[in-house]
């Protein structure tokens, strides 16, 4: 299903157990601004080429737009509108002063060299960027981009507004980018485990894992996982699938990765089809790569007890009904990913405040808000009666729909 159907299926659900009025629903639904732009530069060899870039904002009730910027081949206006959606939401449940939205250029950031892609970012900014600001919309890094793509937004945007390093986050430390940013979806993925976890007397050290995708998401779960004694006994990336029912050492895994190897030449795992991953037999499932991967046609044979979505939307709506009936337990995106963001939001605040929190500090406040808001997304359960899924879709919505009518609706 297309991920901006499946996710305002996902809302008009959550709408409807709230009792929006339709007027608000309708006007909820629809992006803020949607921007789309032509990003034309020269190769190194010279040559001319041309890619689209986006950046939809969803909405600003409860504060600055956010959202990362993906470069991405299958970047189109319906995906880049469910994920800024989908952002609303998320900092809506983190509780964090912000709305959401998303960018994205149509490219394979694989193909260009470090300098066109450099020229790329470059351009995108200089297209956006009386549309983006500190206090209007934040951009942050999400596939196929990092803390360097960060590190020239922010200095192409400087070259028109002065010096401003809270215009994005995820950036480099030494141009005030947080400690502990780069690890924290993937640690976040964990505090969210274990709050689900020991909702049912169990821990991370009990559970065997299977983890798709070995990228900043993926990785740091595993790590964190690995390091609380948990089995990940399963891992995939583009390259391709391992398992060992011992366990993987996911230590040396992200050491022969740092060296260069890759996923598939790493001797601590024998190799398996990629496809087989996701109904491979484990406790907990942990989808860290694109959206969608869990649909009709595999969610009937998917063994784990547990999902935990650390990708942006990877479940369709039929594989959740699908996998709810069997019983399966699913950690929505919304939250479950939402540690990225919770600590862009401190980086934001670092740079605003002008001052730099230990690594502690940062793992402190993440833990603390993603405890807290799985409490309450428990509370929004309890109250409707409903899914984890739809208990976060309706506490990120009601939080939204409060913060717009208090703002008014007069023009
Ligand atoms: N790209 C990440 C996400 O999808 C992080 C966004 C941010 O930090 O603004 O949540």
């Amino acid at each position: 299903m297309n991920a901006l159907t499946a996710t305002n299926r996902n809302f008009r659900h959550a709408a409807r157990i709230l009792g929006l009025d339709t007027k608000l629903e309708n006007s909820l639904l629809i992006p803020f601004r949607e921007i789309k732009v032509e990003c034309t530069i020269p190769k190194d060899d010279g040559t001319l080429v041309s890619y689209v870039g986006f950046r939809i904002q969803h909405d600003n009730a409860r504060g600055p737009m956010k959202g990362g910027i993906r470069y991405h081949p299958e970047v189109d206006p319906d995906e880049v509108n469910a994920l800024a959606q989908l952002m609303t939401w998320k900092t809506a449940v983190a509780d964090i002063p912000y709305g959401g939205a998303k960018g994205g250029i149509g490219c394979n950031p694989m193909d260009l060299t470090v300098s066109e892609l450099e020229r790329l970012t470059r351009v995108f900014t200089q297209k956006i960027h009386d549309l983006i600001g500190t206090q209007r919309d934040v951009p942050a890094p999400d596939m196929g981009t990092n803390a360097q793509t960060m590190a020239w937004i922010l200095d192409e945007y400087s070259k028109f507004h002065g010096h401003s390093p809270a215009v994005v986050t995820g950036k480099p430390i030494d141009l005030g980018g947080s400690l502990g940013r780069e690890a924290a979806t993937g640690l976040g993925v964990v505090y969210g485990t274990e709050a689900l976890l020991a909702e049912y007397g169990k821990s991370v050290s009990d559970m065997t894992f299977v983890i798709q995708g070995f990228g900043n998401v993926g990785s740091w779960a595993a790590k964190n996982i690995f390091d609380r004694g948990g089995k990940v006994i399963a891992v995939s990336d583009i390259t391709g699938a391992i398992k060992n029912s011992n366990g993987i050492d996911i230590r040396a895994l992200m050491k022969h990765k740092e060296g260069g190897g890759t996923l598939k030449d790493f001797q601590g795992g024998d190799a398996m089809d990629p496809n087989d991953l996701l109904v491979h037999q484990c406790d907990v499932l942990i989808p860290c790569a694109l959206g969608g991967v869990l649909n009709k046609d595999n969610a009937g044979d998917v063994k784990a007890k547990y999902i935990i979505e650390a990708a942006n939307h990877p479940t369709d709506p039929e594989a959740d009904e699908i996998l709810s009936k069997k019983g399966v337990v699913i950690l929505p995106d919304i939250y479950a990913n939402a540690g990225g963001v919770t600590v862009s939001y401190f980086e934001w605040v670092q740079n605003i405040q002008g001052f730099m929190w230990d690594e502690d500090q940062v793992n402190r406040e993440l833990n603390k808000y993603m405890t807290k808001a799985f409490g309450d997304i428990k509370a929004m359960c309890k109250t409707h009666n409903c899914s984890l899924r739809m208990g976060a879709f309706t506490l990120g919505v009601n939080r939204v729909a409060r913060a717009t009518l208090l703002r008014g609706w007069e023009a």
